[in-house]
């Protein structure tokens, strides 16, 4: 499936896209993985990025679309992807929507999780997220709290809050989300593409999802 998943900071995308993966070996792109890969190795993109990230801000453009433009074309893609924390802007949606033509591919649906403020407050300040980059497992101190607290149950990893989850920076992110990112559920709606679905639970998601890709 092709699919893009809109929705705010702690809506649940990256849950959801792992769910998703699992039942068609579509893969998931995170740009914020990407990001947080690119500034834990230091690289150029790294350092660029590193200051809009932990203040709440989103990264510019140009950068974004640099990165999606190479990443779309990698093998992994033909069997599908879930676009997670992509496109975040109008520029980024125009400039996806030049893409996905040029490669002659179609979306399956531009899916918004639709989840109450005080929901997502609650679950990022919550959040813990795996240190060790190749497993980057979630965790919620109260939802899904790990065997030993701070250590991964996966991986035995320390445990962490992300710099962008101090309660400022997610205030922040949850600003340049309503600014920003929620035009895009408009945008979408227009090119016939959104799906509206109750993200209160993950498996609702899903099942709405399966039913709208029929699978
Ligand atoms: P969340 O959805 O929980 O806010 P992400 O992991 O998707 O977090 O993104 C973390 C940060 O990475 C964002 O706050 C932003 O600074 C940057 N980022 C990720 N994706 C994009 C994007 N498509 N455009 C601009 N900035 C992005
Ligand atoms: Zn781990």
């Amino acid at each position: 499936m092709r699919l893009i998943l809109l929705g705010a900071p702690g809506a649940g995308k990256g849950t959801v896209a792992k769910m998703l993966t699992a039942l068609d070996g579509s893969v998931q792109i995170s740009t914020g993985d990407i990001l947080r890969g690119a500034v834990k190795e230091g690289t150029e993109l790294g350092k660029k990025a590193k200051g809009f990230m932990d203040a709440g801000d989103l990264v510019p453009d140009d950068l974004i679309l640099d990165i999606m433009g190479e990443r779309l074309l990698e093998d992994d893609c033909k069997a599908g992807f879930l676009l997670d924390g992509f496109p975040r802007t109008i520029p980024q949606a125009e400039a996806l929507k030049g893409m996905l033509s040029k490669l002659g591919i179609e979306l399956d649906a531009a899916v918004n999780l639709d989840v109450a403020r005080e929901i997502i407050l609650d679950r990022l300040t919550t959040r813990r997220t795996c240190s060790n980059s190749a497993c980057q497992e979630i965790y919620n101190t109260k939802s899904k709290p790990s065997k030993v607290e701070g250590v991964c149950d996966k991986c035995g990893s320390p445990t962490i809050q992300r710099d962008d989850e101090t309660e400022e920076a997610i205030s922040k992110r949850l600003d340049t989300f309503n600014e920003q990112t929620a035009p895009l559920v408009g945008f979408y709606k227009q090119e016939g593409l959104l799906l509206d679905v109750n993200a209160t639970s993950s498996d609702t998601v899903v099942a709405a999802i399966k039913a709208k890709v029929g699978l």
